[in-house]
Parts: structure tokens; C-alpha cells; sequence
């Protein structure tokens, strides 16, 4: 028999009551209301600039601090990460990095092993608290002190600033169910889906060591966080969409705001390292198909496989290393690196494609 969790009397009745409220009143001012044009459209902007106040600012800078901030830009995404209502960017960053650093396991806050649900909203609506783990770094701020004791004051002063438009434009009812509640709830479930969904469907290209998947179509619904494979093999990247066509709003900000001089020493794996890391999930994936195939032609198979593996696993280390010291005689071992990889890459092409003809 599993224990009844104990519910935290602000979080569960927030969360239930702005979600029920939403799915009785929003359907019914679709169809009613006079104004929808700019009621839509001042809920997804705050949606928008909230959604990146979570993503740029209490993921990508504060819990992981992948790029360093201006003292404004620190300030405005804390102001906007607030009105999220997901607790403030201290505990939030906490709570995050324990998920990193014990992902699937029992001190993961919300750990997939445990439901989907648990880990999309019940974790929140829980009693059981987690102390501050691991934020030493972030004590030290002040804005983030200063923002973790007034959290909800100035959630709510952002949050209700579709109410300001309202008054000014008479259409306060309408302003506060698509601009106040709808926005709320969205931005809660989108986020939260990344916690559960981004951990239940998708591929994971770059790791199998944990749970998290790369979803694409989580990724404009969350500013990019849908990479979430990615994320979780080099949380230290600014990116989560490595690849120019992945949809990762964040990422198109901060280079926005690097261009600005706002944000600086933007974070990046050496495109080395995620070859080599998509390199070994491949070959694990050819392995498994091997197994499948009859013994003789298999086993010449696979051991081509492995030589051609070992061989575009090495030039890439070496071409990495020597990218990164960068000796008076670079250049033209950068040729030679050149060289073997193209070489290491073509022996790999033809192993892949024979194991796939096989198997
Ligand atoms: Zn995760
Ligand atoms: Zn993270």
C-alpha cells in the first residue's frame, strides 16, 4: 500500500484551482468575447516574456549558469521568472539541481520513476519540502536573496499587468481570464512537461544513461527545453537545440542579448565531444541490430564495426584536443586531423550501411 502524500495546502489548492478555473471559464470567453484579438495577444506576450524569464533565467543562467549576466538583464529575468508562480529562482534552481545531479533515483524531486503525474505536478502539490542543496553560489547574490524573499509580491505585480490593460481598455473580466488565469496555467503544464513528457517520449540520441529525451514538439511550446537528452548529457551548454534548425528560442535570445553586450561567455560543448557521444549511442543501436543477425557474417560484422567506431571515436578526440591547445604547429595538424577524420568518417559509413543491410 502506498502512503497518501500529504498535500501542501498553498501549492495544491493554487494549482487545482487556477486549472479548473481555466477549463470552465476560457472555452466559454473563446467564444463570447468582443476583444479576443488583443486579449490573445497580450496573453501570449506575457506567456512569451515570463516563459523566457524560466528559461534564460532560472535554468540556463541560474541553475546551470551557462553564460554570465548583466546586473539589469539579472534583474528583469527574475522579475519576469516570478510571475511563473514556480516558486523563486533560489528554490527553483535547488530543487533543479538535484534533479540533475540525481536524475531517476530517489532523491531526484521529480523523479519519472515515480509516474508521469508525479513527476509533471504532484511533486509540487506535495507537502514535503526540500531544503536548499547545492546554491552556496547563488546565496551569495543579492538580486536573487532580494528576489527570493519578495517572490510572490513581484510574481503578482508582473503577472496582473494584463489587469492594468484591462482597466485601461474596459475589458477587465476579459483581460483577467485569457491574460491572468489562461497565462498561469500555461505556463505551469508547459513547463511541468518538460519534467514529465520530456522525460517519457522522444529519442535520446546523445545518452541512455538516464531518462531524458530530445521531443521536438515540446520545444516551441518551451522555448527550446524540449532538447532534453541534450540538456541532460552537457547541462553546462547554453543551448538545448544544438542544431541551427532545432526550434530553441532561449538560445536565439541570449545570442540576441551577447550581441547587446547584456550576456556574455556563452557556454558551448566542442561540436567534437556531441559527435563523439552521438557516435557510441549509434553504434550501440547497430550492436543491437547485429545481435538479431545469423553468427558468421555477424561476428566479421561487428568487429569492422568496432574498428571503424574506435578509429572515428579517436580522430574526433585528437581533432578536439588539438583545436583546443592550439600549438604553434595547429594549422597544419589541423590538416593532417582533417585527414583521418574524413577517412575514419567514410570507414564508419560503409560499416553502417553493411550492418544495416544485414540486420
Ligand atoms: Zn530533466
Ligand atoms: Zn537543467
Amino acid at each position: 500500500m502506498s502512503e497518501d502524500p500529504r498535500w501542501n495546502l498553498l501549492n495544491a489548492p493554487f494549482l487545482i484551482g487556477t486549472l479548473v478555473l481555466a477549463v470552465a471559464l476560457v472555452p466559454y470567453h473563446l467564444f463570447h468575447s468582443q476583444a479576443l484579438g488583443l486579449e490573445l495577444l497580450v496573453a501570449f506576450g506575457m506567456y512569451t516574456v515570463i516563459g523566457l524569464g524560466v528559461t534564460a533565467g532560472y535554468h540556463r543562467l541560474f541553475s546551470h549558469r551557462t553564460y554570465q549576466a548583466s546586473w539589469f538583464l539579472r534583474l528583469l529575468l527574475l522579475c519576469l521568472g516570478a510571475a511563473s508562480f514556480q516558486n523563486s529562482a533560489l528554490r527553483w534552481s535547488s530543487d533543479h539541481r538535484l534533479h540533475h545531479r540525481f536524475v531517476d533515483t530517489d532523491r531526484d524531486p521529480y523523479a519519472i520513476k515515480k509516474g508521469f503525474w508525479h513527476a509533471h505536478w504532484i511533486w509540487v502539490m506535495e507537502s514535503k519540502s526540500h531544503p536548499l542543496q547545492g546554491v552556496a553560489d547563488l546565496e551569495k547574490d543579492p538580486l536573487l536573496l532580494w528576489q527570493d524573499r519578495h517572490y510572490f509580491l513581484i510574481g503578482a505585480v508582473v503577472a496582473c499587468i494584463p489587469l492594468g490593460i484591462g482597466l485601461a481598455t474596459h475589458n477587465l473580466w476579459g483581460h483577467f481570464v485569457m491574460g491572468l488565469l489562461f497565462r498561469i496555467v500555461l505556463t505551469h503544464h508547459t513547463t511541468f512537461l518538460i519534467n514529465s513528457a520530456a522525460h517519457w517520449f522522444g529519442s535520446r540520441p546523445y545518452t541512455d544513461a538516464n531518462t531524458a529525451r530530445d521531443n521536438a514538439l515540446l520545444a516551441p511550446l518551451t522555448f527550446g527545453e524540449g532538447y532534453h537528452n541534450f540538456h541532460h548529457m552537457w547541462p553546462g551548454d547554453y543551448r538545448n537545440g544544438v542544431r541551427w534548425y532545432q526550434f530553441d528560442s532561449t538560445k536565439w535570445l541570449l545570442i540576441g542579448l551577447s550581441w547587446l553586450g547584456m550576456a556574455r561567455n556563452l557556454r558551448r560543448t566542442p561540436a567534437p565531444a556531441i559527435r563523439r557521444a552521438k557516435l557510441a549511442m549509434e553504434e550501440k543501436a547497430l550492436r543491437a541490430r547485429l545481435a538479431k543477425a545469423a553468427p558468421g557474417v555477424a561476428d566479421r560484422l561487428r568487429e569492422r564495426l568496432t574498428l571503424a567506431h574506435s578509429r572515428l571515436d579517436q580522430a574526433l578526440a585528437s581533432f578536439q584536443t588539438n583545436r583546443e591547445t592550439r600549438t604553434a604547429e595547429w594549422k597544419a595538424s589541423m590538416l593532417e586531423r582533417r585527414a583521418e577524420l574524413r577517412i575514419a568518417w567514410s570507414e564508419w559509413k560503409a560499416a553502417r550501411f553493411l550492418v544495416r543491410r544485414l540486420a
